[in-house]
């Protein structure tokens, strides 16, 4: 069965092609910095590897540019449409609604719509990439895989907010927890690893956005992004944990209005509003040189992940493993060495030689004497996604 994933974030379009169950992956790419004059198409298969830069104005053409690409006639992987059998779509925001993976149809799509308020970064991106794949690919299924259905399972008390009772009840207001996919991706792997079913995991997700989730037998029990996913930990452009008195203050006494401040807080902040720089491999060459709001933001950055480790490590009474996974948690050793810093308390120790080694497959970090394993374990959402697409059908 051939699988398309579409991968949707607010602008770019990570897509792949699979051959299930044998995981084979026939071609996979990216769409990069949708909206610019210059965005980058890349597409590699078993035979060539294609790199375009191009105006790509939004989402629809990117799904235009990726299907010419799967169906260029010297360099494609497909002669038409009809050879793709299903397409697997990764959807931000699933809302207490989905916690499984579903077929679309078009009430599936009118409450995606209804959730975009709640990822307006990503729910409208997730539904043009499915209303563009369902005008191209009409004889293939349309799946959609939700962020949020993994931490269906977070207890109340921990996704309840202390306020009255009637927005969780009536207006459904939550946490509902992001990179679902992800956390569980590297979860199964880690307690396959550990040969431990009711292993205790902090999965530690890094990448553009960042979050951390608590893991008990192989479910989700607490989240550090809660109704949107804006909450928690620093990330590239979103401050994450911040006082909400802050906002009033912005827009009673400072002037500002509530766009801007949602602007502000998810487009201009985090490492971003604090360094000038977005990508962490740029902060950590400036903080190199001795860039004080760099060298600052990292230990911020790390500081308040340490913060939530100790916390999960107390709703997890225990710990066995923490996994660090996505683009930060699998290549910066420094951010690593940062976190796991001064942690011997909890018997958590680092083993800088092994943290320094590269890898694309799964490794342990920790020194031989430390109780907790420290593991860094690539993530693959579109794997995934593709596995839970095959399930669904099969
Ligand atoms: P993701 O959202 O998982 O694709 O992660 C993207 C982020 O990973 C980028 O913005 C970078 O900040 C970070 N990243 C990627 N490679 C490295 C690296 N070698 N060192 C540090 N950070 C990296």
């Amino acid at each position: 069965m051939n699988i398309l994933i579409i991968n949707s974030g607010s602008s770019s379009i990570k897509y792949q092609l699979l051959e299930m169950p044998s995981a084979q992956v026939i071609c996979t790419g990216m769409i990069e910095r949708i909206g610019s004059t210059k965005s980058i198409s890349t597409f590699k298969s078993k035979d060539y590897r294609i790199e375009n830069i191009s105006k790509i104005t939004n989402h629809k053409e990117g799904i235009e540019r990726i299907t010419a690409l799967l169906l260029d006639s010297e360099k494609g992987v497909l002669y038409s449409t009809e050879e793709v059998d299903a397409i697997g779509h990764r959807v931000v925001h699933g809302g207490s609604e989905f916690t499984e993976t579903t077929l679309i149809d078009n009430e599936v799509k009118n409450k995606i719509k209804l959730f975009s308020p709640l990822a307006p970064l990503h729910n409208p991106a997730n539904l043009v990439g499915i209303e563009m794949a369902e005008k191209i690919f009409n004889s293939a299924k349309q799946i959609a895989v939700f962020d949020t259905a993994f931490h269906g399972t977070v207890p109340v008390k921990a996704k309840k907010y202390a306020i009255p009772n009637e927005f969780y009840n009536e207006k459904g207001i939550q946490g509902y927890g992001f990179h679902g996919t992800s956390h569980k991706y590297v979860s199964e792997i880690a307690t396959e690893y550990l040969e431990k079913q009711n292993a205790k995991l902090i999965s530690i997700h890094l990448g553009n956005g960042c979050s951390i989730t608590a893991i008990k037998d192989g479910k989700s029990i607490d989240h550090s992004m809660g109704f949107a996913p804006s909450n928690g930990l620093v990330m590239g452009t979103r401050s994450g944990d911040i006082d909400h008195a802050i906002i009033f203050y912005m827009v009673n006494t400072l002037g500002y209005s509530l766009d801007e401040v949602n602007e502000l807080l998810n487009k201009k902040s985090g490492m971003l509003g604090l360094t000038g720089f977005n990508d962490l491999r740029d902060i950590e060459s400036e903080a190199s040189k001795g860039n004080t709001s760099c060298i600052l933001a990292l230990e911020m950055n790390a500081y308040r992940i340490k913060k939530y480790i100790g916390a999960y490590i107390a709703a997890l009474n225990g710990l066995d493993a923490i996994i660090f996974t996505a683009g930060i948690g699998e290549n910066s050793s420094l951010m690593r060495q940062l976190v796991c810093k001064d942690m011997d308390y909890f018997n958590i120790h680092l083993d800088d030689a092994k943290n320094d080694l590269r890898s694309s497959t799964i490794r342990e970090v920790n020194s031989l004497d430390s109780k907790v394993k420290i593991l860094v374990i690539p993530t693959n959402e579109e794997l995934e996604i593709a596995k839970q697409v095959f399930n669904l059908l099969t």
